[in-house]
């Protein structure tokens, strides 16, 4: 295997593609690489390359999550995000770009079943053991997208620029289909370069885990409040973060046997971080 450690993002993307794959903090790639989940002939390692550091509104896809959680520039949403996502180790090496890139946890996935999601034909999660898996958006695969943060920057409406285009976060995640199985809408020589978060009047990030520390979500809620419009994200419900657009929108829930109690969950999470980000009553 051979390590690139270009000087520019345009030499970067161009060693990308063909078996390349790109390296930042290594913290998600690495055990997927060692457990043969993807393999790379080459690794072009990016951190040279990709802004990193906070600037107003501004992030550097290259900024760690541990940067994040203290930075007082940063909406609370996605401090709390930070700040309860993995562990302190992993937060100092993990990237917000890979954050956003991070695979899904369904174990069947990660150990290498030839299931849906890997090409084949058979969502094993359906009738097998289901309980951390997604309660929406799960007709083809029931996977739960594992990203903490990713859900508070949707809610925060937050924008991508990349070596190719600038587009609105949520458009770099699409279920996957029958004729295409990735979940995002990255090329594969595109790198993430950075992140424009706007300024909320209020915002919040609600976890249920099962441990208190070092634990993927259960349910994720982040709402951000702009003026007198709230939105609304959810992590680990969707093989994608999940833009909800009401309350409401839960009573359509597709949940498995398994999952219905995380409907519960979200339903309360939601409600408590509207309270949470509601405009004090004058
Ligand atoms: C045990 C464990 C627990 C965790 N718990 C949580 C949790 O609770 N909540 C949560 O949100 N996350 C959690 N994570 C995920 C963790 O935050 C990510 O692994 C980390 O942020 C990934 O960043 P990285 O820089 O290490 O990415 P890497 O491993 O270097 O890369 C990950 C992927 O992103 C690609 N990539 C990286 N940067 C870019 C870029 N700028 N442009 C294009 N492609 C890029 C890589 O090619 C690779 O495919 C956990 C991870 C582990 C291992
Ligand atoms: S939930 Fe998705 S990743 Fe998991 S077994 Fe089903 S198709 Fe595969």
């Amino acid at each position: 295997m051979e390590l690139l450690r270009p000087s520019s993002s345009e030499e970067a993307t161009s060693a990308l593609g063909n078996g390349s794959r790109a390296l930042a903090g290594g913290t998600e790639l690495v055990p997927l690489m060692r457990d043969g989940l993807v393999r790379a002939d080459t690794l072009v390692y990016i951190r040279d390359v990709v802004p990193s550091g906070i600037d107003g509104t501004r992030i550097g896809a290259g900024t760690t999550l541990a940067e994040l959680e203290v930075d007082p520039q940063i909406p609370q949403a996605l401090r709390e995000a930070c700040t309860q996502a993995a562990s302190p180790q992993l937060r100092s090496m993990g990237t917000i770009g890979g954050n956003l890139l991070q695979a899904t946890r369904c174990w069947y996935w990660r150990l290498g079943f030839d299931c849906w999601l890997h090409g084949g034909e058979k969502c094993f999660a359906r009738d097998g053991a289901h309980r951390e898996h997604a309660m929406v958006g799960n007709e083809q695969c029931a996977s739960a997208h594992p990203s903490d943060v990713a859900a508070a920057l949707l809610a925060l409406g937050a924008t991508v620029r990349t070596t190719r285009r600038e587009f609105a976060l949520a458009e770099l995640y699409r279920l996957p289909t029958d004729d295409d199985r990735n979940v995002t809408t990255l090329a594969p020589d595109e790198l993430i370069l950075e992140l424009d978060v706007p300024t909320p009047d209020a915002s919040i990030y609600l976890k249920a885990m099962d441990r208190r520390k070092w634990s993927f979500p259960i349910v994720g809620v982040a709402a951000a409040r702009f003026d007198s419009e709230t939105r609304i994200a959810l992590a680990g419900v969707a093989p994608i973060p999940w833009t909800l657009d009401s309350p409401a929108a839960l009573e359509d829930a597709t949940p498995l046997p398994g999952t219905a109690y995380k409907v519960d969950i979200a339903r309360t999470l939601v409600r408590r971080a509207l309270e949470g980000v509601a405009a004090p009553s004058r």
